[in-house]
């Protein structure tokens, strides 16, 4: 077979692995992946928790302003 090294392999299927970070596409890191850095790991998670308050906080105003709206248009 050929004199291919196996292990100078290693590096690069490591990299293949980890693919890039989501939040800035920069190469991903073993420690925090899928992202590259703890601080893009903790700007998703504040993303998700932000969104996740967000949603119920809107459903209940609209849920109030639709029970007023027939009322006051009608
Ligand atoms: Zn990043």
């Amino acid at each position: 077979m050929s004199e291919r090294d196996p292990t100078s392999d290693k590096p690069s299927a490591d990299i293949v692995m980890l693919g890039r970070c989501p939040m800035c596409k920069k190469r991903a890191t073993l420690d925090y992946r899928p992202f590259c850095s703890k601080r893009c790991a903790d700007l998703d998670l504040a993303k998700w928790i932000g969104g996740s308050y967000a949603i119920p906080a809107e459903e209940t105003d609209l849920s109030e302003a639709d029970m007023i709206d027939p009322s006051a248009e009608h």
